[in-house]
């Protein structure tokens, strides 16, 4: 991506919640189009992470700027334009249909009433995410993952410039966890940046183009950047005893022992 200034750029962050220090000097720069996969043990502190690039939580040290502005800089409402944040809960709360609960993620830009162009965009997002046929659905009565689904095309229909997204697979099947990865690959392409915590480290190395470890509230890099599924590297990402074994240009993780 050389000559691009970068999406996100994190300098010596530092968080703690009271006392507790939770995130330890960061420095990472996120690549504007692609897919950052952010992994890491529970607890490590990866919902911090993206909370903080979200402008969720303050930060009182280090930085955090996109495209070269200083996240602190910028106004609520820049800040809904660019950013899509989807947290790990999302309460279903919304006594609306799905087609209305997009509509919300125009919110940012209507006023009052929602205009031709709003409805617009909130159906194209419908469309992207494949779920035009839930338009007349009531969002509480949807399934986990459809739920899911609904959040992601609602985050669309906010048009932001990157989607941050907290473990988005979590409540969806193996097919529907394949076909969200291949949804954000190809907004990717279409000129968004996604950065998403993953806990599955095939489902990473399957779509992601680049990774940032986490363990113990620091960043973890790989020996050989290019090819961080080396096995002794996410042993000691994981904690775990894992066999990297090649496939399809990188690599699937499975656990050394299996007790059957
Ligand atoms: P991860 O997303 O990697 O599981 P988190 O960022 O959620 O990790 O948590 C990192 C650390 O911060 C953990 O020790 C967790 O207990 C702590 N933590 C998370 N949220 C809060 C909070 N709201 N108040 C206090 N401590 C928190």
């Amino acid at each position: 991506m050389g000559g691009l200034i970068a999406a996100v750029s994190i300098e010596n962050l530092s968080f703690s919640y009271n006392e507790n220090v939770v995130l330890h000097q960061l420095n990472a720069e996120i690549e504007p189009f692609c897919l950052t996969v952010i992994l890491g043990k529970n607890g490590c502190g990866k919902s911090t992470l993206l909370k903080l690039i979200a402008g969720l939580l303050p930060y009182r040290q280090g930085e955090i700027s996109f495209s070269g502005s200083k996240l602190k800089k910028l106004n609520l409402s820049a800040r809904a334009k660019k950013i899509g944040f989807l947290g790990q809960k999302h309460k279903a709360v919304f006594p609306f249909t799905v087609g209305q609960v997009v509509l919300t993620g125009r919110s940012g830009y209507v006023r009052i009433v929602p205009k031709k162009q709003d409805i617009l965009i909130a159906g194209h997002a419908l469309e992207k995410v494949n779920i035009s046929h839930l338009k007349n659905r009531y969002y509480t009565e949807l399934s986990g993952g459809e739920q899911q689904l609904v959040m992601i095309a609602r985050l669309l229909a906010q048009e932001p410039e990157i989607l941050l997204l907290d473990e988005p697979t979590t409540h969806l099947d193996f097919c529907n966890q394949i076909n969200l990865l291949s949804l954000l690959k190809t907004l990717t392409k279409n000129r968004l940046t996604v950065v998403a915590v993953l806990h599955d480290p095939n489902m990473a190395f399957l779509y992601g183009d680049d990774f940032i470890f986490m363990k113990n509230g620091k960043l973890l890099k790989p020996e050989h950047p290019a090819k961080p599924w080396d096995e002794e590297f996410l042993q000691s990402v994981f904690d775990h005893e894992l066999h990297s074994i090649p496939y399809s240009e990188r690599a699937l993780i499975v656990p050394k022992k299996i007790e059957r």
